[in-house]
């Protein structure tokens, strides 16, 4: 296989569903909560009672706009709603409204830092989310649980632009963080929050024309999509090598045997017959709101990323990390900007070694002033760098409501410049390890790390660095 593999190219689009995190549900006062209990989200219009209206949701529109400007789109003027109609039991209507013909979102283009290449965008169009059948909670019945019914959605659908099974998780990542940025939705794959359909052709390689496609439907994690295309490209590629034809289907990915599998032809066949929703006539787009979600647009990922590495000197990767999400971002650069340059580095470094690691429920146990007071301490060498990250780190989290200069004392960290309580230490070092001590003096100059390193570890990282490294050349003149 691995032979045949590079003599095709792989090309993917997704379609990525979006829930957005708007209070109500997109047609009407109805809660969009997640995790409520079943059916208590629920009113006459998810019901779909005879003679219940839907009325657009402003906050639905307003977040489709500001996902549009950030990708780069153009705002259509006018809001359209369509009618796809299908019969399922999750769908008490009958009819799922969408924006088929005039999506809110046209065009636009996301940029892929690993491949320096745009992404374009096909659209971005505003719908409601259906209800979910629930399959496991009686061996007898499949239950339907409606509080997700009429819940808002966007779903971003791509042009045929990504290439490698690693693109589709990273661009699945960068819509994520985008949305998470934009306060558009929670961007949670485990929750659903968002789902991706993953289009897969395979064409000879350098050909210009596009391969017969398959859907792999509802996929819930950028680590599935991944293990999905790959498992979608060997199939195809396995079928075109034995001669075979490549037919469009829609498939699902089966997470245990990682293959793609068909869908009964039956969940395939579909004939929506889209029309205008007469319930809900088109209305304008005002150009003076759109200019307001343009003024009051959030700072966004890629912003963010630039900035840490112009204004904050950090590496590309330091800064793609940092970045990832925006109240993390906005706490270094608050913090940072308290701080006198040379301090950045430590503070980048209890970023990605402290911070980052921690898990995202209780991540920030410490203000601004704290965390300022922390690189402070470490950067004027007060404190030794490895005992703060370590014991006074660890103790700090249990005790988070504590000032810099109490932990420290309380942990007696503070280092000390006093002669006479670090010769002890080097004297008692040289002790241990006198070879090494005469070595030192008769100019093996690396050695002085060993004794640095032990008298760090006798004084519990309290010794000052440099005063002891001076008194170690001193002191070991002084051998007889
Ligand atoms: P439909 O409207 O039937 O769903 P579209 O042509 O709008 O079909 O495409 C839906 C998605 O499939 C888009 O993300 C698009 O980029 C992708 N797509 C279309 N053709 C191909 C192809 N040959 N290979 C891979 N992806 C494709
Ligand atoms: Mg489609």
């Amino acid at each position: 296989m691995e032979a045949q593999k590079t003599s095709y190219d792989l090309v993917v689009g997704l379609e990525i569903h979006v829930q957005m995190n708007t209070l109500t549900k997109a047609f009407c006062n109805e809660r969009n909560t997640f995790g409520a209990e079943p059916n208590t989200q629920v009113g006459v219009v998810s019901l779909a009672y005879p003679g219940s209206l839907p009325v657009p949701n402003i906050r639905h529109l307003e977040k489709a706009i500001r996902l549009g400007l950030a990708l780069g789109s153009a705002i259509a003027s006018t809001v359209y709603f369509d009618r796809k109609n299908y019969v399922y039991p999750d769908l008490p209507k009958g009819y799922q409204i969408t924006q088929d013909a005039q999506p809110i979102c046209q065009g636009g283009s996301l940029y892929l830092s690993s491949s320096g290449r745009n992404v374009r965008i096909h659209h971005v169009h505003m719908e409601e989310d259906a209800g979910k059948l629930i399959h496991d909670q009686d061996p007898q019945a499949t239950l339907i649980d409606l509080n997700r019914a009429g819940v808002p959605l966007l779903e971003i659908v791509t042009e045929p632009d990504l290439f490698s099974p690693e693109e589709v998780y990273e661009f699945i990542t960068e819509i994520q963080q985008l949305v998470r940025y934009l306060d558009v939705s929670d961007g949670n794959m485990e929750e659903g929050s968002l789902r991706c359909d993953c289009n897969v052709s395979v064409k000879p390689a350098g050909s210009s024309t596009l391969g017969q496609r398959c859907e792999i439907k509802n996929v819930n994690s950028r680590r599935f999509a991944r293990q999905a295309v790959e498992a979608e490209y060997e199939r195809q590629v396995g079928l075109l090598t034995k001669g075979e034809q490549i037919k469009q289907q829609t498939l699902h990915f089966d997470k245990e045997r990682r293959l793609t599998i068909p869908m009964r032809s039956k969940e395939e066949a579909h004939d929506y017959r889209y029309f205008p929703d007469p319930d809900l006539p088109p209305f304008p787009v005002r150009q003076d709101e759109v200019m307001r979600i343009r003024q009051e647009m959030p700072a966004l990922p890629w912003e963010i990323k630039e900035s840490l590495q112009q204004k904050f000197h950090l590496s590309e990767e330091d800064a793609l990390t940092i970045a990832g999400h925006l109240h993390e971002a906005s706490f270094y650069i608050r913090v940072a900007e308290q701080l006198p340059s040379d301090y950045w580095r430590v503070l980048t470094d209890v970023f990605i070694h402290k911070i980052k690691p921690l898990d995202p429920e209780d991540k920030f146990p410490l203000s601004d002033p704290q965390l300022t007071d922390l690189c402070t301490w470490i950067g004027d060498q007060r404190v030794n760098r490895t005992v703060a990250l370590s014991t006074l780190w660890d103790a700090w989290l249990l005790t988070p409501g504590q000032s810099m200069e109490s932990m420290a004392h309380r942990l007696n960290i503070i280092q000390t410049d006093d002669e006479s309580f670090i010769k002890d230490l080097i004297r008692e070092a040289f002790k241990q390890f006198p070879d090494k001590a005469v070595a030192l003096k008769e100019g093996k100059k690396n050695l002085i790390g060993l004794f640095m390193g032990e008298v760090m570890r006798t004084s519990g990282g309290k010794a000052h660095p440099q005063r002891t490294r001076q008194l170690i050349e001193t002191l070991v003149q002084e051998l007889e």
